[in-house]
């Protein structure tokens, strides 16, 4: 099986243990494990595929847990530094009554954020196959150069290149540094895959329709996806599009259905890039990517969330 190695940030979010309430509001806060470039390592190795993270964490307790659990989850943890200086990230995040999640981060600075060039392991980075990354690596140096370097070695050695920009505006300086900075990399990618919102905002547009995504394409981009929560995904390819309609679930929380979304999805694409041309087969991968996203909404959290392949069966069938 091809590698599939996931670039960016790995933290834990801390959620009240009750729903529907402000930060201020919660009588009292959970862990749970995140970033999500870690949460589509995960997904992918869950579903019996094999993947590695690189990212750094803190020389602390939570780092070293959080390396914990991409081990246990058959992760590769090679590619993960820890910072003696500075803390693992966090960051408190609720959903509250109006649906509208809110994020309070403690990043000043974050290890994640202070990943240089020099610590990369480029022996993991050039046998990957696929690459996937974000964009909050791109927010600040020295990552920003770290996330930069990074994806110059995989495509040098021949991996697909997927971004999720997974947009975080509160983190950003100003949303217009962020849609800059986002854009900056656009064209360097193979697959990319945004959400409505994201949409949205990349575009300006306020309809998320063929016009606005394809306002998105670029020349050698191969496959664009826009997910759309409970009604699945869009896709476009050069010569084709289409959509595939999403699975009703009962949801509990929808963190992370993105992530196992592209999880799912690459790891069907690693080892055989032509279901990217072939719409038919295609198609078969993303009402499975689509699956796996709705399982993921049906348990608290994203990690404990994501599914193992014989769970999707099930709801294909
Ligand atoms: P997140 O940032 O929360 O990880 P996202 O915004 O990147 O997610 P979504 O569009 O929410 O991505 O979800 C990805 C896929 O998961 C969708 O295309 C859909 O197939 C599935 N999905 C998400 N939410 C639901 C839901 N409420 N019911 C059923 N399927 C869902």
């Amino acid at each position: 099986k091809g590698l599939i190695v996931s670039f960016g940030e790995m933290l834990i979010d801390f959620v009240p243990t009750v729903s529907g309430v402000s930060l201020a509001e919660a009588p009292g806060f959970l862990k749970a494990p995140g970033g999500a470039p870690a949460n589509v390592a995960i997904a992918v190795a869950r579903l019996g595929g094999k993947a590695a993270f690189v990212g750094k964490l803190g020389e602390d307790e939570f780092g070293h847990m959080l390396a914990g659990i991409l081990k246990e989850n058959g992760v590769s943890a090679d590619g993960v530094t820890f910072d003696k200086g500075a803390r693992t990230a966090l960051a408190f995040v609720t959903l509250r009554a109006d649906g509208e999640r809110e994020f309070m981060f403690y990043r000043n600075p974050s290890a994640d954020m202070l990943l240089t060039p020099d610590e990369l392991n480029l022996g993991i980075i050039r046998s990957a196959k696929v690459f996937h990354y974000g964009s909050i690596s791109l927010i600040v140096e020295p990552c920003r150069s770290a996330h930069l370097k990074a994806m110059d070695e995989a495509k040098s050695a021949g991996a697909l290149l997927s971004y999720d920009p997974n947009l975080r505006l509160p983190l950003w300086p100003s949303a217009k540094y962020a849609k800059e900075q986002i854009m900056s990399i656009w064209e360097k990618a193979d697959i990319i895959k945004v959400s409505d919102n994201e949409l949205e905002f990349l575009t300006g547009s306020s309809k998320i329709d063929d016009e606005a995504a394809m306002s998105l394409w670029h020349p050698k981009l191969q496959l664009l996806l826009v997910t759309l929560g409970e009604n699945g995904c869009r896709y476009y390819n050069k010569n084709f599009r289409g959509s595939i309609d999403g699975y009703h679930v009962k949801t509990v929380d929808t963190t992370g259905a993105g992530d196992s979304f592209v999880g799912a999805l690459l790891g069907k694409i690693v080892d055989d890039h032509a279901i990217i041309h072939d719409e038919a087969r295609l198609k078969e991968v993303l009402k499975y990517a689509c699956a796996c996203g709705a399982i993921t909404t049906t348990k608290k959290g994203a990690i404990p969330a994501l599914p193992q392949h014989s769970d999707v069966l099930s709801i294909l069938q």
